[in-house]
């Protein structure tokens, strides 16, 4: 019969338990037990009594499992089952379709963009389990439809349109969504490279792909401000999902942040970001 918590070595339930209160929580699972008494066994701190994120090193909320910080379990690589790591929440969701070695290389070079400026090599990242369908546009009630009208030049990139239509063949393309709007036109507009023909990822500044096959480089459109509908930028797919329900300042601050962590071992500093938005996600 065991006497202490196979997690943290405190008293278990009863002698018919094989953890305390605490760790029964997180390990009273059908799937992955193993798995998860491991890794909460290598992240408890006994000195502060606290279990800590694998990769970001901050404490981790045991009791609210809505805050950024709250303690999950991570797949390090994607949906792979049987190989799990503790990790805080936002860490978790940014992190969702990258393996840790593919995360680590995409958070330094976005980090090394947003400080230097220094451009992002697409080829030097991979996304070797990425999975997702395209996104589908959403059919919102009360969004005005956008109205057509002929031009001389297509209004996206100012080349000549297909005749007696209002965009050229390759913008028409991405304006024929049902939920094409000026905003995305906007966005468009603003993300077109006249030098190379092509969309920049506003994050990265990559070219990115505008078939909408759910690739990690194809064109998607992003809220620089979670909510707010008045203004998108064209972001590659990967950014988008990895900025999760940041805004655009706090994600630059937490991407950041993550590479100093990941240079230096050092926690995670979560006064870095507010995470505004963060408990209004679906
Ligand atoms: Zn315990
Ligand atoms: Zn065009």
């Amino acid at each position: 019969m065991p006497e202490e918590c196979q997690v943290c070595r405190k008293p278990p339930i009863s002698a018919r338990h094989s953890y305390c209160a605490r760790c029964h929580k997180w390990c009273s699972v059908r799937k992955e037990i193993r798995a998860r008494v491991k890794t909460l066994k290598a992240r408890y701190d006994p000195a502060r009594d606290i279990f800590t994120c694998t990769y970001l090193n901050i404490p981790l909320n045991e009791t609210d499992q809505d805050a950024p910080d709250a303690l999950t379990f991570h797949h390090p690589i994607p949906k792979k089952r049987g190989k799990i790591k503790v990790s805080c929440s936002f860490y978790n969701a940014m992190i969702s379709d990258l393996t840790d070695t593919e995360a680590r290389r995409a958070v330094l070079a976005l980090a090394r963009r947003f400080q230097q400026g220094t451009a992002v090599d697409r080829k030097a990242l991979r996304f070797r389990y990425w999975n997702r369908a395209p996104i589908k546009p959403p059919r919102i009630a009360g969004v005005p439809p956008f109205r057509a009208w002929r031009a001389d030049e297509c209004p996206i990139c100012e080349k000549p349109p297909v005749p007696n239509t209002l965009y050229c063949a390759r913008c028409h393309k991405m304006a024929d969504a049902p939920d094409f709007s000026m905003v995305k036109l906007q966005a468009l507009k603003e993300a077109y490279d006249p030098a190379t023909d092509s969309f920049r990822c506003h994050y990265t500044g990559v070219a990115v792909d505008i078939q909408n096959l759910g690739r990690p480089w194809d064109l998607t459109y992003d809220h620089p401000m979670p909510g707010d509908g008045s203004r998108l930028v064209v972001a590659a797919y990967w950014v988008n999902v990895m900025k999760t329900q940041l805004s655009e300042d706090e994600f630059r601050a937490v991407v950041i942040e993550m590479a100093r962590c990941f240079g230096t071992g050092e926690p995670f500093r979560m006064e870095v970001c507010e995470f505004r938005h963060w408990r209004k996600k679906a």
